[in-house]
């Protein structure tokens, strides 16, 4: 469905927006009026069940993650659904039941499967109770021939897998990166797996000047405006910046890869230290690998050094975050010299 009709969707009922940590309590409540009106489906006993069944932390979770979304009309919150990206399915599709049959849950489902484009997912899944498989039909979902899932078997409610191809919702861009991770055999769910959304490349750059290699490098204006001033900053400060790497292309990161691999590195080894191409920061025009004068660049060690404590203690003012600390959800080796520009 292309984007436009999403938009109407949401013009004509309400706003889908992110879930935040505050929505929890209305987003339970709408959960358990949603399952409580399903009465002529399903028995007291199963309901209540179901009920009782405590999602408030899996839930908290997808919030946390930015994976979970809201409806909310009339000023109230009326409906919600997440994305599981471990399993790569919609989960939690709820809508309140006085505002059902008016196209709420429909705008959430579109609205989470453009999300589920974002990391790169070719294909959703979920587990339709009973009551919601001719639902899902309606709006493109089929049958997928697998087990059954455990976790609504756990709620002691039947349920039936589905899926559908996101194919015709990605982007051209999102195709393209989908096709290169096929090409180079490299994990279809990576994005997914480590949380990492597909980053557009950036189109006007402006040049940083030369990095330690005599190499020219670009970011986008804004980023490279916050740099410069950044690095005068610290050269104020008697601290060295210098620039290993900043825009990159996928191209440049599909060759990266395949010389690699040529050399006869496994992808699993490639991928400890080299994203995906489209899930790269560096695509955006927005990160910059910075090193000191006075040590290895793309070594841990770096922060051990004056140019390392004085980023830590200034590079948030200057609109710079640490992308991958150690320990990151992203399951990503800890890059103190990897940072990427926030503001707008
Ligand atoms: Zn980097």
């Amino acid at each position: 469905m292309p984007a436009t009709t999403l938009a109407d969707m949401e013009t004509s009922n309400g706003t889908v927006r992110p879930a935040v940590i505050a929505d929890l309590d209305a987003m339970i409540a709408v959960r358990q009026r949603s399952i409580g009106a399903l009465s002529e489906a399903y028995s007291n006993d199963v309901l209540r069940g179901w009920q009782q069944h405590d999602e408030s932390t899996y839930l908290a979770g997808m919030v946390d993650d930015e994976l979970a979304l809201v409806a909310e009309q009339d000023a109230r919150l009326v409906g919600m659904v997440a994305l599981d990206l471990d399993k790569q399915e919609l989960v939690l599709l709820f809508t309140d039941p006085a505002y059902q049959g008016r196209g709420v849950g429909t705008a959430l489902l579109r609205k989470l499967e453009h999300l589920a484009c974002e990391y790169g997912l070719a294909t959703l899944n979920l587990e339709a109770t009973q009551n919601a498989v001719s639902y899902y039909r309606r709006t493109g979902y089929r049958e997928r021939p697998v087990e059954r899932s455990r976790r609504c078997q756990s709620l002691g409610v039947p349920s039936t897998p589905m899926h559908r191809s996101l194919e015709t919702m990605q982007n051209p861009y999102q195709q393209r990166i989908c096709r290169l991770l096929s090409d180079l055999d490299l994990p279809a769910d990576y994005g997914a797996r480590h949380r990492l959304k597909v980053h557009p490349e950036a189109f006007a750059l402006t040049s940083i000047g030369s990095d330690v290699f005599e190499r020219e490098q670009k970011l986008l204006p804004a980023a490279a405006d916050a740099w410069l001033t950044m690095q005068q900053t610290a050269r104020d400060d008697g601290i060295d910046l210098l620039v290993i790497s900043a825009y990159r292309s996928v191209d440049y990161q599909v060759d990266l890869i395949r010389r690699k691999c040529d050399r006869g590195q496994c992808v699993e080894d490639i991928l400890k230290v080299s994203a995906a191409p489209g899930f790269s920061e560096h695509h955006s025009g927005r990160a910059i690998d910075i090193t000191g004068s006075d040590t290895e660049p793309l070594e841990e060690i770096f922060e051990d050094t004056a140019a390392f404590a004085w980023l830590m203690q200034h590079a948030g003012r200057f609109g710079f975050r640490l992308s991958y600390p150690r320990d990151n959800r992203h399951g990503i080796a800890y890059e103190p010299w990897h940072w990427y520009y926030t503001a707008n």
